[in-house]
C-alpha cells in the first residue's frame, strides 16, 4: 500500500519570468518547492504521522515491511531529504497574476488588469493563494463569475483601473 502526504496550502512561492521578448520562447519557471520552513515541517510531520498510521496494530495483517523510505529514514532531516528527492507536484499552480490591491497584484476584484483599460485575466493565475481543494472547480467558478462581470460591464470598466 502507498500513503502520500500533501500540503493543501503551501507557503513557498515560486516564480515565472520571461527569458526573452520572443513570445514563443519558454519562460523560466522556478517552483521553489519546500523553501519555507513551515512547508518543510508540515511535510515532515505528515510523513511521520503516515508512518505511524501504517505501523498501527490494526494494519498488522496487511503490512509486511516498509519498502520506502524504510528504516534508513528516521530524523526530521532525513525525512526532509527524502521529500526533496521523491516529492512530486499536484499541479495546482496559481497566482502569477494575483488579485489584490498591493503592488504585486495584477488584477482588481473585477479581474481588470491594474493600469490597462479593457483587459481582464480570468483563470487560475488570479488566485492570490492556493485553495485547499483541487483547483479545477475553483477555476470554473472564477470563469462563471468573470463571464457575468464581462456581460455586466459598464463604461467604468473601460477606464484604466488604478
Ligand atoms: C497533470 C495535471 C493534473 C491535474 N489534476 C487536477 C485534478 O485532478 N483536479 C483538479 O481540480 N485540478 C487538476 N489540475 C489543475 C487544473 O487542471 C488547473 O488548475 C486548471 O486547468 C487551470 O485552469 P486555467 O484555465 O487557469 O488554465 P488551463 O486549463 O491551462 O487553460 C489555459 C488554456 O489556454 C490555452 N492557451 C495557452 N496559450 C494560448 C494562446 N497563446 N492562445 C490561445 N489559447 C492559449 C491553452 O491551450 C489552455 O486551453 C491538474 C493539472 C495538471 C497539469
Amino acid at each position: 500500500m502507498t500513503l502520500t502526504t500533501y500540503q493543501c496550502r503551501p507557503e513557498s512561492k515560486g516564480s515565472i519570468h520571461a527569458k526573452s521578448n520572443d513570445p514563443n520562447a519558454a519562460p523560466a519557471i522556478r517552483p521553489n518547492y519546500l523553501a519555507d520552513p513551515i512547508d518543510q515541517q508540515v511535510l515532515v510531520d505528515g510523513m511521520k504521522i503516515g508512518r505511524s498510521i501504517i505501523n498501527s496494530r490494526v494494519l498488522d495483517k496487511y503490512r509486511a515491511y516498509e519498502m520506502n523510505p524504510g528504516d534508513k529514514v528516521q530524523s526530521d532531516a532525513e525525512w526532509l531529504q527524502f521529500a526533496r528527492e521523491n516529492g512530486q507536484t499536484t499541479y495546482h499552480v496559481i497566482g502569477t497574476c494575483k488579485m489584490g490591491p498591493d503592488p504585486m497584484a495584477v488584477v482588481d476584484d473585477r479581474l481588470r488588469v491594474h493600469g490597462i483599460a479593457g483587459l481582464r485575466v480570468v483563470d487560475a493565475s488570479i488566485m492570490p493563494t492556493v485553495p485547499s481543494g483541487n483547483t479545477n472547480a475553483a477555476v470554473i467558478m472564477i470563469a462563471e463569475k468573470g463571464a457575468d462581470m464581462i456581460k455586466a460591464a459598464t463604461a467604468d470598466d473601460l477606464l484604466v483601473a488604478a
